[in-house]
């Protein structure tokens, strides 16, 4: 008779077994690591990182707005919108460093990508620069972690898989070049976004 019969030491599996579900088991997808381990990619909410500096998807009044940029606002705090004002804007494309305040982040990098407005008002061009320039803004900073969320594909409407190769491969041949940032995360909130990365990765 062996019903009830069960292995010492295996109870854990059984348990396992019988409690994990499928959206459970969604979270525990491997995260990508590339180009020697300096890229990263989580799904996460960016303002809960511990990282040197965090991007922020801001507007040309780095006025604090919705999406991302709320979040990062109030999670940083009342004193943000001061220190944003001091900065007097910042043009797209661009991107403007302040302190991180009560984020675990040290830094905020605040970039400006562009408005979709169709594909022909040099949206990649733009959306390469706002990566581009906050990574040297990193780098000026002696920032060795930096996180990345999917810089214009909310509210600002940029195709998701479009921009994702627009950031893979900027920050790539970024860090082909240059030994800092040690660690680069691509943060994604949605899962749409989240697949897209990880296909694109994986692929790389
Ligand atoms: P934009 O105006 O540049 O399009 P949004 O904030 O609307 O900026 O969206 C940019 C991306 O940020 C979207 O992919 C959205 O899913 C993502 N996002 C929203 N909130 C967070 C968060 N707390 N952490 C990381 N990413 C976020």
């Amino acid at each position: 008779m062996v019903s009830g019969f069960v292995v010492p030491g295996l109870e854990f599996l059984v348990f396992l077994k019988m409690t994990i579900r499928p959206n459970i088991i969604n979270q525990y997808i491997p995260n990508i690591m590339k180009q020697n381990s300096r890229i990263i990619l989580i799904r996460d909410d960016i303002t809960k990182l511990n990282v040197d500096a965090i991007v922020n998807a801001a507007n040309r009044k780095l006025a604090g707005g919705g999406g991302v940029d709320g979040a990062i606002h109030r999670a940083a705090g009342p004193e943000l919108p001061e220190a944003c004002r001091k900065l007097d804007g910042c043009p797209t494309g661009s991107a403007k460093l302040t302190s991180g305040f009560n984020l675990p982040a040290k830094y905020i990098i605040h970039a400006v990508g562009p408005v979709w407005r169709g594909g022909n008002s040099k949206e990649s061009e733009i959306l390469e620069s706002c990566y581009k320039i906050s990574l040297e803004i990193a780098v000026q900073n002696d920032v060795s972690s930096i996180a990345f969320p999917n810089i214009s594909t909310g509210i600002y409407g940029f195709p998701k898989r479009e921009a994702a190769e627009i950031a893979i491969n900027t920050v790539s041949s970024f860090l082909e070049k240059s030994k800092q940032p040690t660690q680069v995360f691509f943060v994604c909130f949605d899962e749409d976004n989240y697949k897209l990365y990880y296909e694109l990765l994986r692929n790389k």
